[in-house]
């Protein structure tokens, strides 16, 4: 493939995947910018390959391992293990810059190509590579942990953390001139590897200090990351597709977190600066015998009072995603709308594991975007609302995130359903969420419990209706 075919490939793989993003911010639209996506990615990898003359067996060789890893990976990870998976995915990319990045260094001809200023600003983006793809990876990696759970959510907090992160920033600040210098001399190992060391301390140092709430701004932060890591990469190795690619991803991961942040009341700088919100040694809610009783029922009474209620409000959460209830979930809602009774679903921005998981499962169970609202959007209508069914969800209906400023998830917007006539918590026991924070919901007086996993409480409660 000539140059220029290239080039025009790669402008057209970028507008693709501009169209990809305009797709995916919205329900009805999402399939079709995965498409774009899809033919985008392939295209950049059609027209890489064309442009590459030398081993290219060994090119193909990594395609096809990392195709095949990709196609089992993706057949193979239960929804709920998606957002472990991501995280992962995100590490991948981080490795993949600091490989470049001492690949790119060890070039036998670096000092042949590039003398004076150039020499430096070669070394620069070589070494910022480094820098954020290893940040990346072990950032990613701890977040992996602690999204599947192999690491406490709890954060850990060392004692004078924001000096020991600027310490760092300086260290590696000053080792990136001892790295310039020492290139241009031929050395520069030293610095690279010390500074690598340092970063990969920042990234566990960063998510670690971060509490269990606060995970889904960290998980967008590092997706935003990966973004910067792959345009670093492409600066060093001057492919433009890939400085774009990562600079799109680099954005709009960034704009995910400052949704994100504002989701969740946080500060977009603190964020940035590792483990904001998080004052508090940990919950000091009170234990499930300090807050009282709770009332439970039968699958045939709740059928009994979703029948008797005209406005119903359906909250889902990560439950519903392990349960796999969303399917049962729009059989139901079905079967209310033909009884003209007004069904709506209130989606939390950071309910279930990932951003969007909830309106990707409801999509899925084919239920109609027209009943599905952001919390935004119906949080002032609980007032008017009958019964509304909590599945599987805590922390984003737990109103000590407004009356306990000493929570973890204090200042956290929720959703409000305790204003209604009656809430349905629908939950296994009386197990805490992601948060670790009991929940005073669940001992109101219009609340009312439905044990069992989910999807079973909720065939039973079909049954009836
Ligand atoms: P939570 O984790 O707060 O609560 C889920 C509840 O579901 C649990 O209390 C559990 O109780 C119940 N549950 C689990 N399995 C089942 C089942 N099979 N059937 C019925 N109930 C079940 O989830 P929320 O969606 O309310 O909140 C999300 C939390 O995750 C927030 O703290 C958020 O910050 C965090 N988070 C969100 C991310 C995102 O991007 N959206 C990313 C990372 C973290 P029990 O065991 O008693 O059944």
């Amino acid at each position: 493939m000539s140059e220029g075919i290239v080039t025009a490939s790669y402008v057209g793989a970028t507008i693709l995947f501009i169209l990809a993003l305009g797709g995916l911010s919205n329900q009805e639209t999402a399939r079709r910018g995965n498409l774009f996506g899809m033919i985008g990615m392939a295209v950049a990898l059609i027209a890489t390959m064309s442009a590459v003359t030398a081993n290219l067996e060994i090119l193909i060789a990594g395609l096809l391992i990392g195709a095949t890893i990709g196609l089992v990976l993706a057949k193979r990870v239960q929804m709920t293990q998606m957002p472990e998976l991501v995280a992962m995915l995100h590490s991948l990319v981080g490795l993949a810059a600091v490989l470049v990045g001492y690949a790119n260094f060890m070039d036998p001809e670096r000092l042949q190509h590039f003398a004076g200023i150039e020499l430096t600003i070669h070394d620069v983006e070589t070494y910022l590579g480094i820098l954020i793809g290893a940040i990346t990876m072990s950032g990613s990696v701890i977040a992996f942990g602690k999204l599947g759970g192999k690491i406490g959510g709890n954060p850990m907090l060392l004692p004078a953390r924001h000096w020991l992160n600027l310490c760092l920033l300086l260290a590696s600040v000053w080792y990136c001139v001892e790295f310039v210098e020492q290139s241009a001399a031929g050395g520069g190992l030293t610095p690279l590897l010390i500074m690598t060391g340092i970063a990969l301390l920042f990234g566990i140092h960063m998510v670690m200090a971060i509490g269990g709430a606060d995970m889904p701004v960290v998980v967008s932060m590092l997706n935003s990351y990966s973004g910067w890591a792959a345009s670093a990469t492409g600066f060093m190795l001057s492919n433009d597709l890939l400085i774009v690619t990562g600079a799109l991803v680099g954005s709009s991961g960034a704009i995910l977190s400052y949704i994100m942040c504002r989701a969740m009341n946080r500060k977009f700088i603190a964020v940035i600066a590792g483990g904001f919100g998080t004052t508090s040694g940990g919950s000091s809610s009170a234990s499930v015998e300090e807050q009282g009783e709770v009332i439970a029922l039968q699958a045939p009474e709740v059928a009994a009072l979703l029948m008797e209620s005209k406005e119903v409000m359906i909250i889902p959460g990560y439950g519903m995603a392990v349960a796999q209830a969303q399917h049962i979930v729009n059989e139901i809602t079905k079967t209310l709308k033909s009884k003209k009774i007004n069904v709506r679903f209130g989606i939390h921005p950071v309910a279930g594991r990932m951003p969007g998981h909830m309106n990707v499962l409801l999509a899925e169970a084919k239920v109609p975007y027209d009943i599905v609202y952001e919390m935004d959007e119906i949080n002032d209508d609980f007032p008017k609302i009958d019964v509304s069914i909590v599945i599987g969800a805590n922390d984003i209906v737990n109103p000590s995130a407004q009356t306990d400023p000493d929570s973890p998830i204090a200042g956290m917007p929720v959703m409000e359903c305790w204003k209604g006539k009656t809430t349905i918590v629908l939950k296994r026991g009386m197990a805490t969420g992601y948060a670790g924070v009991q929940n005073p919901l669940f001992f109101k007086e219009n609340t009312r419990m439905l044990f069992g996993d989910a999807r079973k409480s909720l065939d039973e409660v079909f049954k009836n209706l």
